[in-house]
């Protein structure tokens, strides 16, 4: 498991990811201290997951990323590498963990890319309950993950046995996104069939993927208004976000110039796809949907997959974490007398 850090601060030029421009989040008092989010992005290797990452936080996470062969692959197990970088846009501030799992699907038992996977996702809900439980309660740092985005292979015919398991066995622990990946591949008929089958096998399978929550839910009245803002100025993407589940997306290292502008795009025999053109994918609606989601996905993290964790936790061990704390403090305290 590694953990990097750096910081990020973007000057105008370098455009922007867009999560201070929104009013919801701005105004709430979590944010004017600073944002805490962890992304994790799973799915084989080779789908792109890297380059979207970069894309999306117009930064590169990954400068020297070391690729395994074949052989190796086999061999492999999932690892887990968690990078963190700051980024700040006009004085809010975000702390984002992004989280790989490289490995993923290369090995021939496919079963233990779960169990790595689960185990990360646990640990850090864990290490949560544990500080939530001790004294220094106020600055807690939030390391679990709020948001999966699931890379979908654009090349099969829908979903494989093994992206319904991983939904299957993550789906009470995180908010999964489904995204197709590399989606430049696909034509605009082709990408509306798979797109179809997918969300067709999902509800087949009963795999409860992150729902966008309804504007008029019970929010008090100054957030029902700053959710109109909100919409008003994402308009048209947030009321059809919901139409372009899953997310086909495409990323790119590589700035090319059109017509006299530098854009992030890929460039073919026959021309060039722009990565933030939302007329060639959705990689704006997935942008705008986790920007202006975040807060969201948090609350749905702690209500919904921590309490889940939490009370199955607690049955397990049949004690409150308070007392169990209190117990290794007590059971430290004796080995340490006795070491005196
Ligand atoms: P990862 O292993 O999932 O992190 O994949 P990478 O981000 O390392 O990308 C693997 C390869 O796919 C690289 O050669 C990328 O240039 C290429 N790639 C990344 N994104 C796209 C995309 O959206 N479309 C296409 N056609 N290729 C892509």
């Amino acid at each position: 498991m590694s953990q990097s850090g750096e910081k990020v601060k973007f000057s105008d030029s370098a455009g922007y990811v867009g999560f201070a421009n929104l009013p919801n989040q701005v105004h709430r008092k979590s944010v004017k201290k600073g944002f805490e989010f962890t992304l994790m992005v799973v799915g084989e290797s080779g789908l792109g997951k890297s380059t979207l990452i970069n894309s999306l936080f117009l930064t590169d996470l990954y400068p020297e990323r070391y690729i395994p062969g074949a052989a190796e692959k086999i061999e492999r197990t999932v690892q887990i590498e968690a990078s963190t970088v700051e980024i700040e846009e006009r004085g809010v501030k975000l702390r984002l963990t992004v989280v790989d799992t490289p490995g993923y699907g290369d090995a021939i038992n496919s079963q233990d890319c779960f169990k790595t996977i689960i185990q990360y996702i646990d640990n850090q809900f864990e290490r949560y309950l544990h500080d939530e439980s001790g004294l220094n309660r106020r600055h807690i740092i939030d390391n679990r993950v709020h948001c999966c985005f699931y890379f979908i292979s654009p090349f099969g015919h829908g979903l494989k046995p093994l992206d319904v398991e991983f939904m299957k066995a993550l789906h009470g622990k995180v908010n999964i996104v489904p995204v197709i990946a590399k989606a430049d591949t696909l034509t605009l008929k082709e990408r509306e069939r798979l797109k179809r089958r997918i969300l067709d096998e999902i509800s087949e399978h009963g795999i409860r993927i992150y729902q966008l929550p309804d504007a008029d839910s019970d929010e008090d009245e100054e957030f029902k208004e700053q959710t109109r803002v909100l919409k008003a100025s994402f308009t048209p993407h947030l009321l059809f976000l919901l139409h372009y589940i899953p997310f086909a997306v495409i990323g790119s290292n590589q700035l090319i110039e059109v017509k006299g502008k530098k854009i992030r795009g890929r460039l073919y025999p026959w021309g060039v796809v722009e990565v933030e053109n939302p007329e060639h994918n959705d990689f704006l609606k997935l942008r705008t949907m986790l920007v202006t989601h975040m807060q969201d996905l948090q609350e749905v993290t702690q209500d919904l997959h921590y309490e889940n964790f939490r009370s199955e936790r607690l049955k397990r061990t049949g004690k409150p974490v308070e007392e169990e704390v209190v117990d290794k403090d007590r059971i430290l305290q004796q080995k340490e007398a006795e070491v005196r």
